[in-house]
């Protein structure tokens, strides 16, 4: 598919002699070193596509012009309304937005946790913030990756034929994103990370951990009337993914098939709980600026994004745990299918 993002080669190396670098049977831990940086790495290049994916798509949607609104005339002095006037363009707008700032508020509450993990002089919070990044790793992977695709392809959506043409370049955002579901460990990889070993292979307690950090939100702000419509979902979501971890853990000890079949839709659950938990932090900040006078529109736009964002998207949870609930056996029971 070509990638124009990174520059890459395919070396050959049959024939060649190989020599050991560093102590005998230590590889594997210090190639998880380069492997969970360039996890992060790839998360944040799919967040930057589908940032720049955005505003290309922003500005053709504002420029472009075709057809009427439903509810009336817009642009009386145009031939047609721009297509940003379009309920469905907006919502391929907003769906980019969203996952761009969502994945920018985790890339930045990462980095925050990494600098503690490293740098903090108490041991407990170095060791604790170390957790919480190993299990926020794959969900930065997969779901920035996966929202990427989603993204990149909505923005090209709105350019129509043109964005399947070369020159306006959101066919190489896409084209790019494609890769980085695939490399450092597939996507699906990433989930059985997650669910097998972050989640279930400590019985849940670094979900636990953050899971206690989201609470402690949602007993600040939960007499917050202002609030409720960004706190309700996330204390909603945290009561049901300790339900369904459970669940998958018990199922999983009878048929290890179980963990497989539920670990992508988990992945996304548990990202969307993240998720939901940043713009829960970001619509407290706004609201306290809009409140102490700020009329800056960067709150507002915020504030648009976030009730976006937990209309349109968060409630795919529902129907991910569904399907996850649906279990194994309609993967597993088709030989005759697959034959
Ligand atoms: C453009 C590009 C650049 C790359 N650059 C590098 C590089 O610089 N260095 C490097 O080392 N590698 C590089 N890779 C390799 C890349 O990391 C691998 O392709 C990737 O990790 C997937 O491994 P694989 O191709 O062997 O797929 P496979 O492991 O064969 O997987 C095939 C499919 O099966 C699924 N699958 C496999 N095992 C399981 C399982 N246990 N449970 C469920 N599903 C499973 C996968 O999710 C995938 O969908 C690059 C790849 C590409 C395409």
């Amino acid at each position: 598919m070509g990638i124009h993002g990174n520059a890459t080669a395919q070396i050959v190396l049959e024939g060649a002699t190989g020599s050991l670098v560093g102590q005998p049977n230590k590889g594997l831990a210090a190639m998880f070193v380069m492997m969970n940086a360039a996890r992060l790495g790839v998360g944040n290049q799919s967040l930057g596509l589908t940032e720049v994916a955005f505003q290309n798509a922003l500005a053709y949607a504002k420029d472009r012009i075709q057809m009427r609104s439903l509810s009336g005339v817009k642009a009386k002095d145009k031939e047609a309304d721009p297509i940003i006037v379009h309920p469905d363009v907006r919502k391929m707008l907003m769906t980019a937005r969203a996952y761009a700032e969502g994945g920018r508020a985790l890339a930045i509450y990462c980095t925050l946790l990494l600098d503690k993990e490293h740098h903090h002089p108490d041991d407990k919070v170095r060791r604790d913030a170390g957790e919480i990044v190993a299990l926020l790793t794959p969900i930065v992977k997969a779901f920035l990756t996966d929202n990427g695709h989603i993204a990149t392809n909505a923005c090209l959506q709105v350019f129509g034929g043109h964005g399947f043409i070369k020159e306006w370049g959101m066919e190489q955002f896409a084209r790019d994103n494609r890769i980085n579901m695939i490399y450092e460990g597939t996507n699906t990889i990433q989930s059985l990370d997650l669910l097998g070993r972050k989640v279930l292979g400590n019985n849940g307690a670094t979900l636990k951990k953050f899971g206690k950090l989201v609470g402690q939100l949602v007993e600040e702000e939960g007499v917050n009337e202002k609030m409720s419509e960004f706190i309700t979902p996330i204390a909603v979501l945290g009561d049901q993914l300790t339900k369904f971890t459970t669940e998958i853990g018990f199922k999983g000890f009878q048929n290890p098939d179980e963990v497989g079949a539920a670990a992508v839709d988990y992945l996304r659950v548990a990202g969307h709980f993240v998720f939901g938990y940043m713009f829960a932090l970001m619509a407290r900040t706004a609201l306290r600026e809009i409140v102490a006078g700020n009329t800056d529109p960067f709150y507002e736009a915020k504030l648009q994004t976030a009730r976006f964002y937990f209309a349109k998207l968060f409630p795919e949870t529902a129907t991910l745990m569904r399907t996850a609930r649906a279990g194994a056996a309609p993967l597993m029971n088709t030989d005759a299918a697959l034959a």
